[in-house]
């Protein structure tokens, strides 16, 4: 397949100039190439240089004649992300930090299967530095608004954390720190890069998309299914975590732009591919949200929407008032949604002993003083790898 041949990349806003180059889409890459005088073909050489090798520098393309990597890396230059620190839980789960080009910390947590027969390996990934929405319960909201991270940023977790793992993650899910779907072009963007088959070709059923609600971010997203390479949307996630919009006011801001019913249309419009659910995260906040009422009431609202619910225990970390509801409690809350014939399960907190579970990414800058490039700490607060690979 030339580039030529491929359905155009996307509306994407074009990347301009200086843009990152592992953020560039193939049509991108082939315009400049061909601009530089250089055959066509050499756009799919640098693409599989940098989605499929996924090289950390251009001198590594070694059937790129040296100019053009020169001219390549002088036009759109490569932003490493460096790992920073590991820490490995007692499960197996590895929270790993990894340090911008511009100093910013983020997090991605890979999660080995604890059913080790399924030999899942997921990654959680981040889409910004903090976050603008200001969850109450959220120890990344805590962190506010750093900025968006560029499509290579994002990319670049996936290829990094690969290495780190010797192995390729089977799902992919937009979990970590950030709303995906308020950085929608670069998630769009990211998308496209991690599914086409000269890269890394994840199909977007290993994907995941996490979203705290953002209903235009939504339907924009269902709208691109045909942009992504393989011509249908990622999987979506809602974090709903009430069933009245007066509790949800209270705990996620932005219910007050797109209350309750408006999230819950869009998902109704969203396009499932087949035998496809949307899950719905459901963070559960003891005396807040837990209640038989608020068990009673959820059906009703995800009625003809092909979905499951994940429940939350909710982790804790410093700062707010919530407390997780006791075991029983949430147990309770499962029954009644099960035999209302609601799918719902338990997300069983992973690697909660790093705060690497949900909700509790933070990297804070002042946790560590920067480490120089290529100095890796590694904390192992347990085996690695789990005694159970
Ligand atoms: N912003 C996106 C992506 C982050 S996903 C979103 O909100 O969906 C992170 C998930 O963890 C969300 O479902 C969120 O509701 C949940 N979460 C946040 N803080 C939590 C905490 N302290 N304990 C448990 N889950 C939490």
């Amino acid at each position: 397949m030339t580039a030529a041949a491929l359905p155009a990349d996307s509306d994407l806003p074009a990347p301009g100039a200086g843009a990152p180059l592992r953020g560039l889409l193939p049509a991108e890459l082939a315009a400049w190439v061909t601009a530089a005088g250089a055959p066509a073909y050499r756009a799919e050489q640098i693409f599989r240089w940098l989605h499929g090798q996924t090289v950390e520098t251009v001198d590594q393309m070694v059937n790129v004649p040296p100019a053009l990597r020169q001219a390549l890396s002088d036009a759109h230059p490569l932003r490493p992300l460096t790992a920073d620190v590991v820490q490995t839980a007692r499960d197996g789960t590895r929270k790993l930090r990894w340090r911008t080009h511009d100093g910013r910390a983020i997090e991605s947590v890979l999660i080995p299967d604890e059913d080790e027969e399924r030999n899942r390996l997921t990654l959680c990934v981040s889409s910004q530095v903090g976050c603008a929405l200001d969850c109450r319960f959220c120890a990344t909201a805590t962190l506010g608004f750093g900025r968006h991270l560029g499509a290579d940023e994002i990319v670049e977790q996936i290829y990094r954390a690969t290495a780190l793992a010797g192995r390729r993650p089977t799902n992919l899910v937009f979990m970590g720190m950030g709303e995906p779907l308020h950085n929608y072009d670069n998630l769009l963007r990211a998308l496209v890069l991690l599914e086409h088959p000269w890269g890394a070709a994840f199909s977007p059923r290993r994907i995941t998309v996490s979203t705290a609600g953002l209903v235009s971010g939504i339907d924009k997203l269902a709208a691109a299914k045909s942009v992504a390479g393989q011509g249908s949307a990622p999987n979506l996630a809602i974090s709903l975590n009430a069933t009245t919009d007066e509790v949800r006011d209270r705990i996620m801001p932005i219910n007050k732009r797109w209350p309750i019913a408006a999230l819950l249309d869009a998902a109704r419009r969203f396009p499932l591919s087949h035998g496809r659910r949307v899950t719905f995260e459901y963070v559960m906040l003891g005396g807040v949200n837990d209640s038989d009422a608020d068990a009673d009431r959820l059906p009703g609202l995800l009625r003809g929407i092909p979905s499951k619910v994940n429940l939350i225990p909710w982790n804790g970390f410093e700062g707010p008032e919530f407390v997780r509801p006791p075991a029983e409690r949430i147990r309770t809350f499962q029954e009644r949604l099960r035999a209302a014939g609601v799918a719902v399960y338990i997300r069983s907190p992973r690697g909660d002993d790093i705060d690497a579970a949900c909700g509790q990414l933070a990297a804070r800058p002042d946790v560590s003083a920067p480490q120089p490039p290529g100095n890796l700490t590694t904390i192992r607060v347990g085996p690695w790898p789990p005694t159970t690979t």
